[in-house]
């Protein structure tokens, strides 16, 4: 979805809402869905700046027990915009158009955690193994 920047780079001050909703993003190792973004684009002094909340729920699985973790998910974002290709700081524009979509799944991706564990004191798999010697009989034949 892109948003049309045309107005607000006119004047200091002006101040452009911004309400989405996305179904689903799919990321490697989880999905965020129900997501809600609001917040808005200002341009201050000349130079846009975007705000955002981001509210979602989170879906993955344990890496250590492979239970299913279904979270809130939640985030602010607070960047520049700039429509100078060589400034790798901030969010490029081109076009007086934004790609909002694509802000919010680079900022989700961005603050995803490298593992997910389904709690603090999740103690795995291994926890539920019978605790027992491999028994060797057949290597043990003589
Ligand atoms: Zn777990």
């Amino acid at each position: 979805m892109n948003i049309n920047l045309y107005e607000i780079t006119k004047k200091s001050g002006e101040k452009l809402a911004i309400s989405l909703e996305i179904p689903s993003i799919k990321f490697d190792d989880c999905t965020i869905f129900s997501i809600k973004v609001n917040g808005f684009v200002i341009n201050n002094q000349g130079r846009l700046e975007l705000n955002l909340n981001i509210n979602g729920k989170l879906n993955a699985v344990c890496a250590r027990c492979l239970a299913d973790i279904d979270r809130d998910f939640s985030l602010i974002v607070n960047e520049r915009l700039t429509n100078d290709e060589n400034n790798p700081e901030d969010v490029y524009y081109s076009n007086n158009s934004l790609d909002i979509q694509n802000v919010v799944t680079q900022a989700i991706s961005l603050n995803l955690p490298l593992v997910f564990i389904c709690s603090d004191d999740c103690e795995g798999l291994l926890a539920e193994m019978p605790d027992e010697e491999p028994q060797n009989t057949l290597l043990s034949a003589e």
